[in-house]
């Protein structure tokens, strides 16, 4: 389950990790509003499951009232990533100095958790992390101990932040960093998190350290002994709507949306899609013997992106009959006929 920016940053909060006030806010008024209270200049950001938010626009300074609400409608009807823009994140501006990376990550390859740091954080960490992988510190973790004493050391030393420096309550900003730093694993493992990552961690003018960003996933095999977390799940969001349909759904990147019957079914038809030079945008599998109710639920779940600008079903008709298939595909049909997406030009090789 991967947390909104504004999500995050409660839990950041909550782990005693440096975040500013903010408010959210769903409309321009209410942006107008929140700026108020929080005093100007104030960012206002895209709140959305993606990022790149900053490079599509979705992050802006605002230096009055009039601004805020010009940028919050611009930023609400935006999509980015593939995905609409659902809220908005408003702090007051910072003026930053330094931009650091900070994350801890499961890495497969290493089994275990991986702390990953760079003193060159913000909006080009990818293109860093490609080209200039020297500029990386990535550090495996005992999953049960966290950061060594070691480990948080090679952080610091490789953030060369001047020794003398103090933040504005006369703390070492290399101790408020090391904090950051045992801080950020504490809400990794405690929330049964598969990404924790702050970028930027904000050195500003004023000699603070801010976490600006927030990303979070929390693990979804650990929902269960995370109630408050499995609370705050948002209802509109399409895996839990199929999750609790019983259907198994997945998002992915291109604009063709797959339904199938059996997860071997399913992954061919999207290998023979990638071999045929095109990309899924999702699938969702109805499994064996779905009756025309599940049809229609998944195939109003795979048009639920935006992305999708075609669908392809393969249906095997072993228990499962195709009659009911196609009772459902039309039901659905004519459910949803004024914002029926499927037809509409495919901008893959497909069309
Ligand atoms: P992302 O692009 O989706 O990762 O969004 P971020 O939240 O990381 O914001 C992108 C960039 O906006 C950051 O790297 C900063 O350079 C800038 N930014 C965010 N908050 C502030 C702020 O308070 N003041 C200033 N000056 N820049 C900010
Ligand atoms: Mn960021």
């Amino acid at each position: 389950m991967d947390l909104l920016e504004h999500e995050g940053k409660q839990l950041f909060a909550a782990a005693g990790l440096p975040v500013l006030p903010s408010a959210v806010a769903t409309t321009a008024a209410a942006a107008r509003e929140a700026a108020t209270g929080l005093g100007l200049p104030v960012v206002v950001k895209a709140q959305v499951e993606s990022g790149g938010r900053g490079k599509a626009g979705g992050v802006r300074v605002c230096r009055d009232l009039d601004e805020v609400a010009t940028a919050a409608d611009e930023i609400l009807t935006m999509t980015i990533g593939g995905r609409p823009v659902t809220g908005l994140l408003l702090e007051p501006a910072v003026d930053i100095e330094l931009e650091l990376y900070l994350a801890i990550a499961v890495s497969r390859a290493e089994r275990a958790p991986v702390l990953i740091f760079s003193r060159h954080g913000g909006v080009d960490i990818e293109e860093i992390a490609r080209n200039h992988f020297e500029a990386i510190v990535r550090r495996p973790l005992d999953p049960l101990l966290g950061p060594a004493d070691y480990q948080v050391r090679d952080v610091l030393r490789a953030a060369a932040l001047d020794g003398e420096r103090r933040s504005p309550n006369g703390r070492p900003l290399k101790e408020v960093l090391a904090a950051i730093v045992r801080a950020l694993w504490r809400l990794y493992h405690d929330r049964d998190a598969t990404l924790v990552e702050i970028n930027p961690l904000a050195v500003t003018t004023a000699g603070e350290l801010i976490c600006l960003d927030s990303k979070v996933t929390i693990d979804d095999n650990a929902l269960g002994r995370q109630p408050e977390l499995a609370e705050s799940r948002r209802d509109s969001d399409v895996e839990t709507r199929a999750r609790n349909a019983g259907l198994a759904y997945v998002e992915l990147e291109g604009d063709i949306g797959v339904l199938g019957n059996g997860a071997g079914l399913v992954m061919a038809t999207m290998d023979q899609i990638e071999t045929a030079g095109g990309a899924a945008a999702n699938f969702c599998d109805i499994g064996g013997g779905a009756g025309a109710a599940r049809v229609k639920v998944a195939l109003s779940l795979i048009t639920s992106s935006p992305r999708v600008a075609a669908v392809l079903v393969n249906v095997f008709g072993g228990i499962t009959r195709c009659d009911e298939v196609a009772r459902g595909l039309l039901e659905a049909f004519a459910e949803r006929s004024e914002e029926r997406r499927v037809g509409k030009e495919c901008r893959s090789r497909w069309s």
